[in-house]
Parts: structure tokens; sequence; C-alpha cells
């Protein structure tokens, strides 16, 4: 018997209307873990109805009782740790230690809204052009806002926007991904033990094109805040009309590293950042840029720790990379490496779907070499364990693949040259430049975000309460004013 998982509407655990359901299968064993209620259009319009009729009080709500129920939540989260990080690596995939620090990353993330939003400031202005008129400038919430949230981080992704929507005052309605309901449905639960009123907080379950579309096309949503591919993100900006809307979407990371740069630190952070959580991750080190002179010492450096690392259980101690999450990212990863290899580029390490696992979704730690600038790797996301490498002469070529495919999260250079640093953090177009660092780098206070293909918006620190309001200015004239 697998459980039956509902979806959160109005203060209610409730079925889908229609009484169907999905399931979730485990990429780690390759058992059915759940049926979850698969909703619908009807389910989406309940849900609005219930959270626009409930926005006024979520807005009147005092930010002392939000910021509370924000901290309860917080130590629901910290009772189930370890449980939810199990959970999390069986419905997803990858290694236990790491869905640990997913689910421990929650507390922080959303701590450090509360103490935002407890400092959020507005300014109060003399009119410039008229004497005796005050300005005071608030933050509004939207109103009612749609979360639809990816499967990349099933904990974390609600963590960074769900609880952060209705602390700026906004009554909210989210979609979570349907490869990992259940991380999502555990998160639903903290918030619901926490006491969150009914209808503040809804979510419905169920497939993307048309849960997540209604909720887009719905004319009484005023924001919607989405993580997700570059194409999706594309669709929703033509369905949303005029709402608010915040894009995080996907990314094509380069590592510049230049021919001063520290091998050995360069190695450590392409490891980490095209192999942590399988690369499937937006700020993924997708691509290795290498110039010319360090070419060889890189690769020779690289390949053998690649070969070291372990594949398998993600439940052991020992095992470096687990599963990946679903067969459209296997897939999209094997159409990626067989393109650059008939393009030239040589496979120096993994290459191929692993056999001998329960299921077909174990792939292995992957360096491709010689790699075209017109492979797809150099194109789109990957989203998979690679380490495509493509050798370069200058820093104005490396500047120039950098940016080319115009996707914009976050980039990085290795270098011991000040100047070629800075140039570097010029040029680039991204929302994060790091210098010395992994393209995998992220933090609570940081705008995060990105350019052009990879979205608009920030989000993070402070910086979600600017996607989850709007700005308002309250004219105050003090005294006898002419005109
Ligand atoms: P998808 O775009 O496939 O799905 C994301 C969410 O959108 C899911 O809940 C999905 O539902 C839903 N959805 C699918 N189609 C539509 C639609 N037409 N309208 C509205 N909602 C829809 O992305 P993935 O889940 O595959 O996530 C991986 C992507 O997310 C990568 O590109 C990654 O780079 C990006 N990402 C970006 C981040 C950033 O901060 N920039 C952070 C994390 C991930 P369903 O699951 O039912 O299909």
């Amino acid at each position: 018997m697998v459980d039956k998982l509902k979806m959160y509407i109005g203060g209610e655990w409730v079925d889908a209307e229609s009484g169907e359901t999905f399931s979730v299968t485990s990429p780690v064993t390759g058992k059915t873990l759940a049926q979850v209620a698969k909703g619908g259009r009807k389910d989406v319009k309940k849900a609005v109805d219930i959270a626009v009729e409930a926005q006024e009080k979520v807005q009147r709500m005092p930010i002392k009782e939000r910021i509370q129920l924000a901290y309860k939540v917080t130590e629901f989260v910290q009772q189930n740790i370890n449980s939810y990080a199990k959970d999390l690596t069986m419905e997803h995939g990858k290694i236990l230690k790491e869905s640990l620090i997913e689910v421990e990353d929650v507390i922080p993330n959303m701590l450090w809204n509360a103490e935002d939003l407890k400092r959020l400031e507005t300014p109060v202005l003399n009119a410039y052009s008229r004497p005796n008129v005050m300005h005071i400038v608030v933050r509004d919430p939207l109103g009612t806002v749609g979360v639809i949230t990816p499967w990349n981080f099933p904990m974390l992704m609600p963590a960074e926007f769900v609880l952060q929507a209705f602390l700026a005052g906004n009554s909210v309605v989210w979609k979570p991904a349907s490869y990992t309901p259940i991380s999502a449905i555990h998160f639903m639960e903290c918030v619901v033990k926490a006491g969150m009123p009914p209808g503040f907080i809804n979510m419905v379950t169920g497939p993307g094109d048309t849960v997540g579309r209604a909720l887009v096309e719905h004319p009484m949503v005023d924001g919607i805040c989405f993580t997700g591919e570059t194409t999706t993100g594309e669709d929703i900006t033509k369905r949303a009309g005029l709402k608010k809307i915040t894009l995080e979407l996907g990314g094509l990371g380069p590592l510049i590293v230049m021919n001063d740069a520290n091998v050995g630190k360069a190695v450590e952070d392409i490891i980490y950042g095209c192999y942590t959580t399988g690369g499937q991750c937006c700020c993924a080190n997708e691509r290795i840029l290498v110039q010319e002179g360090i070419h060889d010492k890189l690769v020779k450096s690289l390949v053998p720790k690649v070969k070291k690392m372990k594949l398998g259980d993600p439940f052991k101690n020992t095992t470096d990379i687990g599963p990946l999450n679903n067969e459209p990212v296997v897939q999209k990863v094997e159409r990626h490496v067989e393109d650059a290899v008939n393009r030239g580029a040589k496979v120096l390490a993994g290459g191929a779907r692993a056999k001998g696992f329960p299921t077909q979704l174990y792939y292995p730690p992957t360096v491709v070499d010689d790699v075209p600038t017109d492979a797809l790797f150099n194109n789109m996301e990957t989203f998979g364990p690679t380490a495509p490498i493509i050798t370069f002469k200058t820093l104005d070529d490396a500047i120039e693949l950098a940016n080319a495919p115009r996707y914009g999260l976050s980039m990085a250079i290795h270098t011991q040259n000040f100047k070629t640093a800075l140039e570097a953090c010029k040029r680039l177009h991204a929302g994060q430049v790091c210098v010395n660092d992994s393209v995998y780098y992220w933090d609570y206070n940081n705008p995060w975000g990105g350019f052009r293909k990879t979205g608009f918006g920030r989000v993070a620190g402070k910086w979600n309460f600017e996607a989850f309001t709007d700005v308002k200015t309250l004219v105050f004239n003090v005294g006898r004013s002419e005109y």
C-alpha cells in the first residue's frame, strides 16, 4: 500500500475535484512512493477564490504575528530534518548528505527573511517641486500570489518563496513540481502545524500544463513567482498578462580558467560545480572554458579525480553522486554527449548510463574534452553531471563565449591577476560573477536572479520583498502649499 497524499486548499487537506491521482516513482529504487491528488483547473479556481477572499486578512495580520508563524514553521522543519532528508533523497535521487543540507538550509533561509521583514524600511521624502509636502513611501503586498516551484530543490525552493510571499502580506496559491511533491507536502505540513489560518497559503498539486497554466492565467492572481526552465518561463510571460512576474530560470554557468589560475583550486571548484546535486542545479557549472596554456595540466588533474567519484546508492556515506531525477533529464544528457562526440569531442570520463542499478537513471560524472562552440553543451542548459571543456585563446574570446548563449545566472573566473578579474566582472553579463570560486555559489542574502534567458527580478534576502510587494507613495500636504 502506498501513501495517498492530498493537496491543501482553504485550511483542509483535499482530493482533486476529479478524484484523479498521479504516482511518484523513486529514481533510487524505481518503486512507487505515493499517489498524489492530481489537481486541475477547477481546483485552481477554488484555491484562488479562497486566497483572494483571505488576502485582506493576511495584510491586516500584524507583522509580529506573521513572523511568529514563520518561526513556528522552522521549528517543525527542525524536528523532522532527518526524516524529510530521507524522503527527499528517495524521491529526488540526490545523496543524503546533500538532502540534509537542503532541509537544514530551509531554516536560516526563512529566519533571514523574517529578520529582513522586521527591519524593512522605506523612505520619507520632502517633495522636490512643492513646499510643505511630504512623500511617505510604503510597500504594499501584490495581493494574491501564485508560486510555481521546480523539482531540483523541492524543499528549499518553497522555503525561498512560499512563506516569503505570505510574510510580505500576500495570500498564496502554490503549485509544486510533480516529480517531487512529497517534500512539498512535508513543507506544507509544517506550515499547517504552525497554525497558518485557512486560505492564507494553499497548495494545488498536479501537472504544470494545467494547474500551472490555470494559475498563471487566472485574472484574480496579482503576481507570479516562477522558478523553472527558460522555455516554461517564456510560456508564462505570454500568458500572465499584466501580473507582476518574477522569473528564476535556467543557467549555462561558465567557469573561465586563465593560464595563471591555481589549477588545484580550479579543479576543486569544477568538481563541486559540475557534480553537486548531479549537476541538476540552476547555478551548476555547465561549461569549463580553459585557456590554451593551462588546458593539459587541468585535464590531467581533473580526469583521475572524476574517475574516482562513486556513483551509486545515495543513502550510503561513501557515494558521491546518486541517480538523476527523471528520464527526460538523462535523455538530455545523452543527447548533449552524443552531439558533442559527433562534432569531434572526446569523452574522458563517464559518458553513458551506468548498468546494474535498480533504475536506468544512474549516470556517472562525465568529462568531455575538445567540445566545439556549436555543440549543444555550449548553447543550452544540460542539467546533468557533465564537465564539457572548451578551449580559448584570449580573455576577449572567453568573455564572448561566456556571454554568447544569452543565459546569465552565475559565472566564474579563476585568475591570479586582479586586473583580469576586474575586467571579467565588468564584461560578464550575469546576476553573479565569482572570482576564484565555483560557479555553484549561493548565499541567503545575495540578490539572486539573472540576466536575459535566466529571467528577471531578484529574490533571496531583502530582495524577496521587492518581488512580492509594490511601492506606493502617500502624499501629505502638511501646511499651506502654493501651486
Ligand atoms: P519546469 O519549467 O519544467 O517546471 C517548473 C515548474 O513549472 C513545475 O512545477 C512544473 O510543473 C511547472 N510548469 C510546467 N509547465 C508549466 C506551464 N506551462 N505553466 C506553468 N507552470 C508550468 O522546470 P523543472 O522543474 O524541470 O526545473 C528545472 C529548471 O529550473 C532548470 O532549468 C533550472 O535551471 C531552473 N531553476 C532555476 C533556478 C534559479 O534560481 N534561476 C533555481 C532552480 C531551478 P510539473 O512539475 O507538473 O511539470
